[in-house]
């Protein structure tokens, strides 16, 4: 893997660059992660002897489900009780993962705008 060249690299706040590679390091930690919702609902059987039919508190269930988009599509996945753990873990690994990745940008940003001005004052030179 080569590393690309870095412009001034002596002029961009090390802080920043620091802060960088903490984020990254978090980043390598992440588990699976799943984006979407994860619904929990009660469900009527259709069947018309059932009580489900007129008291909501008899309904079926509880249903797991786990819902995302994809390619513009939402893919429907039902969940046994059994691995809604493992799914909640994964779905507060993605607001995890977002919020790593905001931070990325930021430092990004912040550093690239840095290396901006620099080269613009260069210029002027
Ligand atoms: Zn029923």
């Amino acid at each position: 893997m080569s590393r690309p060249r870095q412009l001034q690299s002596t002029s961009v706040p090390d802080r920043y660059a620091q802060r960088f590679q903490t984020v990254k390091r978090e980043f390598q930690q992440l588990e699976y992660f799943c984006k979407g919702t994860l619904l929990k609902r009660m469900m009527k059987c259709g069947k018309a002897q059932c009580a489900c039919r007129h008291d909501p508190a008899k309904r079926h269930g509880p249903y797991f489900e786990w819902t995302y988009k994809a390619k513009g599509k939402t893919v429907n996945v039902k969940l046994t009780r059994d691995v809604m753990p493992l799914f909640r873990a994964a779905s507060r690994q993605y607001r995890k993962l977002r919020s790593l990745l905001n931070r990325l940008e930021t430092l990004s940003q912040t550093v690239l705008r840095h290396q901006a001005k620099l080269a613009q004052s260069a210029d002027r030179d």
